[in-house]
């Protein structure tokens, strides 16, 4: 194979995984990473629950479910030969109400379709047996669902790149990507350099990227805030794993959670609520460019008007209180004095033009720049599926790598 110059944009998890595959599969491949930031996973990669999806609820065939079952094999193997933490806790989506029970049955047809391994219904005395503390009707087991650091193992993935000749430029901003010819000028706070591919991987600020570079206007990245508590070293000790709502089918996250993290922390969270800052992490945070481009987009005030009283419902979870009762239908002993503030995630959620939330992955390619345009939660999971995806389908033919898959 000839050497090809190749940029990725963004040093969260998904950019570090292509930059990784690319320049370890192929010492002819000459690559170099733009973050903006002056260090790797500050956005979305280091403000999440830290889970490793087993792939429960995703659509089968999508390429979320696709995408979420390689993303756990890659991940895992990657994490052990890294000696990276990675504990497969398991999880429990506990049912509380008659309509709960009524909504398993469908999600573990989904599991199996996805092959999700181990997964069943479990009554309550089991449950007990797996997490003695928690209450609930019945629920679905995932006894392989884990927990990761995912900012350690992006830090490793950039210590590849960099260790197989690679290059990571951290503090320099992307602000376009041009065509001159065959080649991709990418225009950066560094200056001006040609490639023969771009891959974008610019969480969320994708959208913004892809537009100024030629690419459409849509999909077009809302950012949703979800805050954290956290229980204290003694009631975190209540938490085995995992405990999950049943999720409500017509919303596109999960519900509050109780969260073992590798630290040893049980964290509480997140909600969901539109944030008026794309990458600002403080409860009031506020800017001004994030809030008008909401203010003035039409796709976002017909989202609005379709689902006024979520955002009512939403609301009513914003203060501590309505975490502790989240917390305490798993857990009735919690009490307010067991829980403090956590942290705060910001998710790139990608909206359509008609107003509806994009519920799969989108990868767009123009020429030779690849722009990656919704990778919301479980794409932490499926960030390494997401990079090979990208280098072995979306660019199959132009064969940057050979495949490892026998494609
Ligand atoms: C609250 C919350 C909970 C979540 N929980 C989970 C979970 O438990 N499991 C799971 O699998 N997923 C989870 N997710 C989703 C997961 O975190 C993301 O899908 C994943 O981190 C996306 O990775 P990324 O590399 O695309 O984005 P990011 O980590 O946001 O990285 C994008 C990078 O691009 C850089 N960048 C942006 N614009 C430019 C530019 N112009 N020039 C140079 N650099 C630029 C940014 O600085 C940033 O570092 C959660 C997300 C949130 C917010």
């Amino acid at each position: 194979m000839h050497t090809r110059r190749i940029a990725v944009i963004g040093g969260g998890i998904i950019g570090a995984s292509v930059a990784a595959q690319l320049t370890t599969r192929n010492d002819a491949n000459s690559v170099v990473l733009y973050e903006k930031e002056s260090a790797p996973g500050t956005h979305q990669t280091g403000h999440n629950s830290g889970v490793v999806h087993a792939g429960l609820y995703y659509q089968p065939g999508s390429l979320k479910a696709r995408l979420t079952r390689r993303g756990v094999e890659l991940l895992h193997a990657y994490s052990e030969s890294r000696g990276i933490r990675y504990d497969e806790c398991g999880k429990l989506v506990v049912a509380h109400t008659e309509k709960q029970l009524g909504q398993l049955d469908a999600i573990l047809d989904k599991a199996r379709a996805n092959g999700v391994p181990g997964v069943a219904i479990i009554g309550e005395d089991a449950m007990r047996e797996i997490e003695p503390h928690c209450v609930g009707r019945a629920a679905i087991h995932s006894p392989h669902t884990a927990i990761v650091d995912y900012p350690g193992v992006t830090r490793a993935l950039l210590d590849d790149v960099r260790a197989a000749g690679g290059e990571v430029r951290l503090g320099t901003s992307v602000s376009r990507i041009t065509r001159q010819g065959a080649e991709q000028i990418v225009h950066s706070s560094a200056g001006s350099q040609a490639f023969d591919y771009v891959i974008a991987c610019n969480g969320l600020q994708s959208d913004r990227l892809a537009k100024r570079s030629g690419a459409g206007k849509y999909p077009a990245i809302v950012p949703f805030s979800g805050d954290y508590y956290k229980l204290t070293p003694e009631t975190a000790k209540l938490v085995n794993g995992l405990l999950y709502p049943v999720p409500d089918p017509d919303y596109p996250f999960l519900g509050v959670h109780l969260t073992r993290t590798v630290d040893g922390d049980v964290t509480v969270g997140p909600n969901a609520f539109l944030s008026f800052a794309r990458e600002q992490y403080h409860r009031l945070g506020f800017n001004v460019r994030d809030a008008l481009e909401i203010a003035s987009s039409g796709a976002f005030w017909r989202f609005a008007g379709g689902n006024f009283g979520e955002a009512i419902d939403q609301l009513r979870t914003a203060n501590k209180r309505s975490f502790l009762a989240g917390a305490q239908e798993f857990i009735p002993e919690l009490a307010s004095e067991d829980l403090s503030p956590g942290l705060r995630g910001v998710r790139a959620q990608a909206m359509n033009q008609d107003g509806t939330l994009e519920d799969d992955f989108v990868i767009q390619r123009v020429d030779n720049a690849v722009f990656v345009r919704n990778a919301p939660s479980p794409a932490a999971t499926s960030a390494m599926a997401i990079a090979e995806h990208i280098i072995e389908e979306i660019l199959a033919e132009d064969r940057l790598v050979e495949p490892q898959r026998g494609a």
